[in-house]
């Protein structure tokens, strides 16, 4: 963008920069007193069978609203999160009130549904990762396999053999993982048969243009093809239509998840939908 700006281009730039990172440390600054000031909540949104329309799972997506900044984007505040470290205490406070929330349901009567919960890579290179999540699962009272962790391409990709490590280790204590926004980084799906990972997120930039572009039909279906068969279910995120539920369901992808069922939901709204769903015959 600089080069636009000719002579005064290095003095925009910088001005620029300044900008972004004073915003940034606002924002951490607000984001420390986040979590004592009550400001986050988790939103969840459904994550739907292809075959039978049911809800197979919910995904906890942070939601901040701060007084004077609003409500400020998680692509916004994640990485600011993550930069400053906050992301561990937040993290930490996402997944117990999602395990908590799973568990209420449960216990409610709702049918059956995993609880998906985000990763940065931040949170998995901390060294006490499975130790963690099974505290947790044994505080609130959720068996493991009601848990699945998102995490991203560069989470297995960097530091391959920690990865490995960490992901056998939460393997054998029977959470599941899936790779979130897959085909954004630089993995290829052979590379990840390393990995303990049961399903791939398609990411929703392959999905908006799926009805019209050939070449992003071309890639979701490839991906959908080799994940099947390298036994890995698939869900595309961002499903905002029928049609691009039509062509993801003629490709044979396992779930669907995005505006076309429903926004992410405060937990009570989700519940509501949940039951209004689980009363309609598939
Ligand atoms: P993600 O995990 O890939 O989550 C999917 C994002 O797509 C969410 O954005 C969701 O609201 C949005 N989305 C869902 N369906 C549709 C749709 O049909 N159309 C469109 N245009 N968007 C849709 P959100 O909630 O703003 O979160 C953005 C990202 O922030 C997430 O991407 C995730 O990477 C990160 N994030 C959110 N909550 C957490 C968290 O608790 N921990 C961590 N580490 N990251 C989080
Ligand atoms: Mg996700
Ligand atoms: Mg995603
Ligand atoms: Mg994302």
């Amino acid at each position: 963008r600089a080069k636009h700006e000719g002579r005064n281009g290095y003095r925009f730039f910088t001005t620029e920069m300044q900008t972004r990172s004073e915003r940034q440390l606002q924002l951490v600054n607000a984001l420390s007193q986040a979590l004592e000031r009550e400001q986050l909540t988790v939103h969840y949104q459904p994550q739907i069978s292809v075959i039978n329309g049911r809800i197979v799972a919910a995904e906890a997506l942070l939601r901040w609203y701060h007084p004077e900044l609003g409500q400020v984007s998680p692509a916004e505040f994640i990485p600011a999160a993550e930069d400053s470290g906050l992301i561990i205490p937040i993290g930490e406070w996402v997944l117990r009130q999602a395990v908590r929330q799973a568990r209420k349901w449960m216990l409610d009567g709702l049918d059956p549904m995993i609880i998906a919960v985000n990763l940065s890579a931040v949170q998995f290179r901390h060294s006490d990762l499975p130790n963690l999540v099974t505290r947790i699962l044994d505080e609130e009272g959720l068996p493991a396999e009601y848990l699945e962790l998102e995490l991203t391409e560069g989470v297995a990709m960097h530091d391959t053999q920690n990865a490995v490590a960490v992901m056998n280790n939460l393997h054998a204590r029977g959470v599941r993982m899936s790779i979130d926004d897959f085909g954004t980084g630089y993995s290829s799906l052979s590379q990840l048969k390393k990995f303990r990972i049961y399903k791939l997120k398609i990411d929703q930039s392959f999905v908006r243009d799926i009805s019209t572009d050939p070449e992003d039909k071309a890639i979701v279906s490839a991906i959908i093809h080799m994940a099947k068969s390298l036994g890995l279910q698939t869900i595309a995120e961002g499903v905002e239509t029928a049609g691009q539920l039509a062509f993801l369901r003629e490709q044979g992808c396992d779930e669907v998840q995005g505006y076309y069922y429903s926004r992410p939901l405060p937990a009570q709204q989700f519940e509501e939908f949940a039951r209004a769903k689980a009363m309609v015959k598939p």
